[in-house]
């Protein structure tokens, strides 16, 4: 099951001084208080495929990321400072400069260890190779498979992850059956069948179940609420 560890400021600090040191050399912290750390610096864009990271990187961009008090449940703020990236929610990028670079809770839900490199290296390296293949004068939204914004982008990424329709209702009612801590077999079936768990999606919900705990269900639920106001 997918648990949220609870990390101290100072096991946050310790897992950036590893991302700098192993795979983001030109990162710095330049602040470190007790609800946040913060770093900044140039971040290098690697090829995705593992073959083609001894050629170095594609390129880099100017950065400051702030990892709140509360990571991994609290997603990280990225912001392009290099003034390469037009602040254009086309570009998914918000009009504080703050990018939208996933929809955090599908991706604890997903992640296999939900420390700061991997956040980085996954979602974080994504949407930056994403920019550099747009930059490029390449269309994106075919080459890559770009996500819809806001609530259709967020009923899709919970969908995939939770093996329902992308409708609102849908989504919603397998996270109702997700956030208790248990799973009844006499329960109505959150497919819309009419049927009872029992007879009907059990053994699908359980291995769902199985990477979406009960609070990271209750984070989706609450992110689906605030974009749905
Ligand atoms: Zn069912």
């Amino acid at each position: 099951m997918a648990r949220l560890a609870k990390l101290t400021i100072e096991e946050i600090r310790d897992e950036v001084l590893s991302l700098i040191a192993f795979d983001q050399p030109d990162l710095n912290i330049i602040e470190l208080s007790d609800d946040k750390v913060e770093i900044s610096g140039r971040l290098f864009v690697m090829p995705k495929s593992p073959e083609n990271q001894p050629l170095g990187a594609l390129d880099q961009f100017e950065v400051r990321i702030v990892i709140p008090i509360g990571f991994p449940a609290i997603e990280p703020l990225v912001f392009e400072t290099g003034g390469r990236i037009e602040r254009e929610l086309d570009y998914h990028v918000n009009p504080n400069g703050s990018c939208c670079y996933s929809v955090w809770p599908a991706w604890l839900a997903d992640a296999k260890d939900q420390s700061i490199s991997e956040v980085v290296s996954g979602p974080i390296m994504d949407f930056f190779r994403w920019q550099y293949v747009r930059l490029n004068g390449i269309d994106a939204a075919t080459a890559i498979g770009e996500r819809q914004h806001y609530i259709s982008g967020l009923l899709d990424a919970y969908a995939e992850v939770l093996d329902c329709s992308p409708t609102q209702k849908s989504v919603s009612s397998h996270l109702k059956v997700l956030r208790r801590k248990w799973l009844r077999s006499r329960w109505r079936c959150p497919c819309g069948s009419r049927k009872k768990i029992g007879v009907c999606c059990e053994t699908n919900l359980r291995k769902i179940k199985g990477r979406v705990s009960p609070e990271i269900a209750e984070i989706m639920q609450e992110k689906l609420n605030s974009q749905s106001r």
